[in-house]
């Protein structure tokens, strides 16, 4: 009995949580008309969010001529650690619980070897929880350009050319940190999510504009992860299957070989260029794709055309199949929207660009470590004396 009650308790600290990231700051009154719960109810719980250092007051407002204490979610008071890794840069990202970015940066590694990689995320990770009250991070989630296994936390990626790669316990190890609270999942799956708490739609399809062209599907607010976790995996539809060019995958004309990031860069320029160079991240070799596009280079406007051609081929079967209510597009297909992105429609689907580009997994991640706190603010221990000191600056 005692059991459930801490149960209910702890379910309505979420709901009380999840009201305020929804609506801003809301008063008593308001929160307890959004939630259902009674006034009396809400009262004991908004304290105990304080003392967990999660709410804070913010002013008062007039709700039917009576005032009432406004509260908020506390800026910086809990954040998530989200890394991301390509092929040759890794990123950190921290997120707060409102969902705003307060660190995001970028530094290059030799991926191919995984003892380095993990060495590198390690280091990331200490150097962001320097700053980060030790009680007040929720938790580190990895993106991964590739497949992962969730239960056993590894990852395969032919990309990063890791196979089985032990991606959480070598974190663990590294860091000292408690396995429970590290996990991964992939790039397209996290950036899907940064997107969809961006803009919350029903049925949203996600699309990576990089090497692997990868699709993660939101289904009536749920991500949609298929029986073994490989839903999505739309890059080797084969639209193209007679003529097409050989791809990795061993058969002809997937939508990979005509609209990957690779096969795009390889349209634009012979392969001693320097937009093939590996040192470059991503975004810079599109800064130097679109300056020349802009300068009217007739092999960069081919290859966009060629592109954009052979994307809106591809997203016509996944309206077909899925009819989401909006396609967001990441990666290079973002950085490139003018050219790549179709014109708006009335009516179907909308097909947007992502505004966080290359960062969304990054971003993703940092936002589904954070969402441990949001799911059970009652993991986070109360403090003695109160709210807690500030988080990061
Ligand atoms: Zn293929």
């Amino acid at each position: 009995m005692q059991a459930q009650t801490e149960g209910r308790r702890d379910a309505n600290l979420a709901l009380l949580l999840r009201a305020l990231r929804a609506r801003g700051p809301l008063s008593r009154t308001q929160l307890a008309d959004w939630s259902g719960l009674s006034k009396a109810t809400v009262a004991p719980l908004l304290t105990d969010l304080e003392h967990r250092g999660l709410v804070e007051r913010a002013g008062t407002t007039t709700t039917q001529g009576r005032p009432g204490r406004l509260v908020r979610l506390r800026p910086g008071a809990v954040c998530g650690i989200g890394l991301d890794v390509r092929p040759g840069h890794l990123g950190v990202t921290v997120t707060d619980l409102t969902g705003e970015t307060r660190v995001r940066r970028q530094v290059a590694c030799d991926t191919g070897v995984p003892e380095h990689a993990l060495d590198r995320l390690a280091d990331l990770t200490r150097r962001v929880l320097d700053d980060v009250p030790r009680a007040g991070w929720a938790g580190v989630t990895v993106a991964i350009p590739g497949r992962v296994d969730r239960v056993t936390g590894t990852a395969t990626s032919a990309r990063l050319r890791w196979r089985d790669v032990a991606v959480v316990d070598g974190l663990a190890a590294r860091t000292g940190l408690p396995i429970g609270r590290l996990d991964l999942d992939t790039e397209a799956n996290l950036a899907a999510c940064a997107e969809h708490d961006r803009d919350p739609v029903d049925d949203l399809v996600y699309l990576t504009g990089d090497h692997d062209v990868t699709a993660a599907v939101i289904a009536n607010g749920a991500l949609v992860r298929g029986a073994d976790d490989h839903a999505g995996e739309v890059g080797h539809l084969a639209l193209d299957p007679l003529g097409g060019t050989y791809c990795a995958c061993g058969r002809r004309g997937c939508w990979a070989t005509q609209v990957g990031l690779d096969a795009f860069l390889h349209a634009c320029a012979p392969h001693h260029d320097r937009v093939h160079d590996p040192a470059l991240s991503p975004g810079e070799r599109m800064t130097i794709v679109r300056t020349r596009a802009e300068r009217g280079d007739a092999r960069t406007l081919d290859a966009l055309h060629r592109t954009a051609e052979a994307l809106a081929r591809g997203l016509a079967v996944l309206t077909t199949l899925l009819d989401p209510g909006k396609i967001v597009l990441g990666g290079y297909f973002a950085a490139l929207r003018d050219w790549l992105v179709p014109p708006p429609r009335h009516g179907g689907t909308a097909v947007t660009a992502s505004t966080l580009g290359f960062a969304a997994g990054g971003v993703g991640a940092a936002l589904a470590a954070v969402r441990r706190v949001l799911d059970d603010p009652a993991a986070l221990p109360v403090e003695a004396g109160g709210p807690r000191g500030g988080g990061p600056a």
